[in-house]
């Protein structure tokens, strides 16, 4: 198992600080001194495929660690309490300053990628979606820059987070 897998890096009880905080089989970490059952589970988040009026597709430069400067969609982390539709809007507002007007679920993306010496598991949830109003997009929060490709000039390996290639790669292939 790697080095950076939960199991691996919590080593101590969170409510109790026991040393006894033993890995269980499903994806969960268990205190043998006070009980405490810990789940590890893939977080949700969104992405957004959006398309201009000419067919190019909107990819955005990451502005943070992981994969600074690497190409990504729009979109991000759902919050708690937040369902995946009001995620997507609320991180385009975010990112680009911008309003969804439609948009249609495709499938989802599982993944795993290192981030502060954990390893994080995600479902990364694909929307493709319609803007109220293309002329208002501007970069904020963490993306810095707004590019627009025509789909057969999308140069997947400038992708940085893998579930987001493949994502982009199915629907380039699949349109
Ligand atoms: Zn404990």
């Amino acid at each position: 198992m790697h080095l950076t897998h939960p199991q691996q890096v919590f080593k101590f009880c969170p409510k109790c600080g026991s040393d006894h905080f033993r890995s269980k089989e499903d994806n969960s970490l268990q205190c043998d001194a006070c009980g405490f059952r810990f789940y590890y589970n893939a977080a949700s988040s969104v992405a957004a495929i959006i398309l201009d009026e000419q067919g190019r597709l909107l990819l955005t430069r990451r502005a943070i660690d992981p994969f600074k400067g690497t190409l990504d969609l729009p979109g991000g982390f759902v919050s708690v309490d937040e369902s995946s539709e009001e995620a997507l809007a609320r991180e385009i507002e975010e990112e680009l300053g911008a309003e969804v007007l439609e948009y249609r679920y495709i499938r989802s993306y599982p993944n795993r990628y290192e981030y502060s010496g954990l390893t994080v598991f995600t479902n990364d949830a694909a929307f493709v979606c319609t803007l109220r109003d293309y002329t208002v997009i501007k970069p904020a929060d963490d993306v810095c820059e707004v590019e627009w490709f025509f789909l057969q000039d999308v140069k997947l390996e400038d992708i940085g987070i893998k579930s987001i290639r493949t994502m982009v790669r199915d629907f380039i292939e699949h349109l």
